[in-house]
């Protein structure tokens, strides 16, 4: 069996970090299996689906990396729906129903407030239609047989089709509901594994009989827990986190991917530059069943860690020219975000004018000054430079140090100066100290 998963968003908006789980487990599962790994964009709903976002939802997986290896549109396989549909119908599999959204509202009040469980009450067979009315149609659950499946994440899982309702699968104008075309195109598709959030659990149980009604074997299922924000539900503000958010505020695609492979699993978040290790360890069996929490900090916590370890190439297209491998290197341990880079420059190749120093300093910074324009530089100029200022002044530790490097850099914390100075030219390290 060739490992075959999908991501299936619907178009109606921008994908925020919950969908992007789904779609990284969906990948990492099929790329660990030498698998297939799907796009399928969920466009029945013709009216609130927009181009836009699926344009939107390609260039996010592109700029995660996360490649797919086909693409698929709902909205081009209505064909295939309706011939299915009619060999459901003709197995009496789906049936025709008539009520008003306002009559099955008002039965499912009586029923609750029987103390019974608000269930669909199918009609009996054969029941004359009502006159004039388009129907709506729902699938036939086999009430025979419990609905069994081992969830990889869950576990075994029991439902009683007696205590749920008939499934709508189609609306009275024609237009599909979600169920029915995702189980078709599922088939269609050679799916192996249906990797999606615990929200379609219950989709799931109905699902399964329609695989069986189509005379299809269901696929693995792994319903993972919800992400939550940090203070323990899906906040509108995480639900509205996107890919260009994140971007702007430089976070590394690997990063998110890092965070997001883990949260919520009991293999711990690490900072990785490529996404192989996490899908060599990717395991279902180690998803928690407890909400996974987003929390953006920790995000930033772990870009930063991840910004402290991607070497010069994988980064030199977004760095200023100035910025080559070497000062990079020097530099790359105080950035929190690679765009940062950009901020030392300055500090490189000026313009670049000193903060004004200290009385208590002024000692230290003119024997510097004094001693600079003597020294080697392709050497170890700040081992002699530190070494001749503390001969002429006797200053040592951090009354020697923060001068130099604050009249050097402009800032009290960075680099390690034995590295940062003999990147910055002599004639610049002269002009700031003796300023
Ligand atoms: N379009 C559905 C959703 O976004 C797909 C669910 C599924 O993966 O089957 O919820």
């Amino acid at each position: 069996m060739t490992v075959t998963t999908r991501f299936a968003p619907s178009p109606t908006g921008s994908l925020h970090v919950g969908n992007i789980r789904t779609a990284l487990h969906n990948w990492m599962w099929a790329r660990k299996y030498g698998g297939r790994f799907l796009l399928r964009i969920d466009d029945t709903d013709l009216e609130r689906s927009k181009e836009a976002y699926v344009a939107g939802i390609r260039s996010d997986l592109e700029w995660l990396g996360l490649d797919i290896d086909g693409e698929a549109r709902q909205s081009a396989r209505f064909a295939l729906y309706e011939a299915e549909f009619d060999k459901l119908k003709a197995a009496g599999r789906v049936y025709a129903c008539y009520e008003t959204p306002e009559e099955l509202d008002i039965r499912r009040k009586v029923l609750l407030s029987r103390g019974l469980p608000p269930v669909y009450e199918r009609k009996p067979q054969g029941a004359a239609p009502p006159e004039g009315v388009a129907p709506h149609w729902r699938f036939r659950l086999d009430h025979r047989t419990a609905i069994e499946w081992t969830d990889l994440v869950r576990g075994p899982q029991h439902f009683e089709p007696t205590t749920m309702s008939d499934p709508v699968v189609r609306r009275a104008d024609g237009s599909w509901l979600y169920l029915l075309p995702s189980v078709i195109d599922d088939i269609a598709m050679g799916i192996s594994h249906v990797v999606r959030g615990e929200d379609h659990v219950s989709n799931t149980a109905a699902q399964i009989q329609m695989f069986g009604a189509l005379g299809a074997s269901p696929p693995e299922f792994a319903h993972e827990a919800l992400l939550v924000g940090t203070e323990g539900k899906l906040s509108k503000r995480l639900g509205s986190l996107g890919m260009e958010t994140l971007r702007d505020r430089g976070i590394e695609p690997v990063a998110l991917l890092a965070l997001l492979a883990r949260l919520g699993t009991s293999d711990p978040v690490e900072p990785v530059t490529d996404a192989a290790p996490l899908v060599a360890a990717i395991d279902f069996a180690h998803f928690g069943r407890a909400p996974a929490r987003f929390d953006e900090a920790e995000l930033a916590l772990l870009n930063q860690k991840v910004v402290h370890q991607l070497e010069h190439e994988a980064v030199a297209d977004r760095l200023p020219v100035a910025i080559d491998a070497a000062r990079w290197r020097a530099i790359r341990p105080n950035l929190m975000t690679v765009a940062e880079a950009a901020d030392w420059v300055a500090v490189f190749d000026g313009p670049f004018a000193p903060p004004p120093a200290a009385p208590e300093d002024r000692a230290v910074l003119d024997a510097a000054a004094a001693a600079a324009p003597g020294i080697e530089w392709s050497a170890d100029p700040w081992h002699a430079l530190t070494g001749a200022v503390k001969h002429a002044t006797g200053a040592k530790g951090r009354t020697l140090f923060l001068p130099l490097r604050r009249a050097l850099t402009g800032r009290d914390h960075g680099p390690d100066m034995s590295e940062l100075l003999p990147l910055i030219a002599k004639d610049q390290a002269v002009a700031r100290l003796a300023a």
